[in-house]
């Protein structure tokens, strides 16, 4: 079993979905560290990250994974290139949230024994979702549906669902055999894998 600190915009749905797909990723199990925070909306994650993996190490945690969902558009923030300079993206609030994410880990968590990643869907897990799904993108890409309500709708139907309920209908699509493999060919997704199957 291995521990992991999530910090994420909603624990209780991206956090176990995260949590989820991490066990598929590394093929063990996975049970996220129980902490006294709860994350709310991706401005929180980023300021209360450094603290909150302070205190998963005084705790014991040496795995953690950062998340928040992108809210981007056509001309803000785009996606994450390696070779992004991340004070730059960090000082720019239309900057990249994967940048801003690496900036909010302390430095204690970037080298061994501690493991940290950083995940960005593009725009929101719900795009993850509806590839697994096989949804017919209007767009050119998945990553260029930018509206969050517009992809939620089309996940998850019009009618308003709690939490519970669209937690198990995500899990059940990344349950799926090839939810894997379809979501490795989407770059957003190929970043998370690389990082995690580096631990
Ligand atoms: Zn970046």
């Amino acid at each position: 079993m291995l521990t992991v600190a999530i910090a994420s915009e909603f624990n209780a749905f991206d956090g176990e979905l995260y949590r989820y797909l991490l066990e598929r990723i590394l093929g063990v199990e996975v049970q996220a560290w129980k902490s006294e925070f709860e994350f709310n909306g991706c401005k929180h994650v980023r300021k209360q990250t450094g603290l909150f993996l302070k205190k998963a190490a005084d705790a014991g945690v040496q795995h953690a994974l950062v998340a928040i969902d992108n809210d981007g558009g056509s001309a803000r923030g785009l996606p994450h290139k390696p070779d992004h300079q991340v004070e730059r993206e960090v000082e720019d609030p239309d900057g990249c949230r994967v940048c801003w994410l690496l900036e909010t880990i302390p430095s204690t968590w970037r080298a061994a024994p501690y493991r940290s990643c950083v995940v960005v869907p593009i725009q929101t897990l719900e795009t993850w979702l509806l590839i697994i799904q096989g949804h017919t993108f209007t767009e050119p890409s998945p990553e260029q549906r930018y509206n969050r309500a517009v992809l939620k709708k089309d996940c998850f139907g019009k009618l308003p669902l709690s939490s519970q309920e669209r937690q198990r209908i995500a899990l059940e699509l990344l349950k799926q055999p090839e939810a894997l493999p379809k979501l490795s060919l989407r770059p957003s997704f190929q970043h998370f894998m690389n990082q995690v199957l580096a631990w």
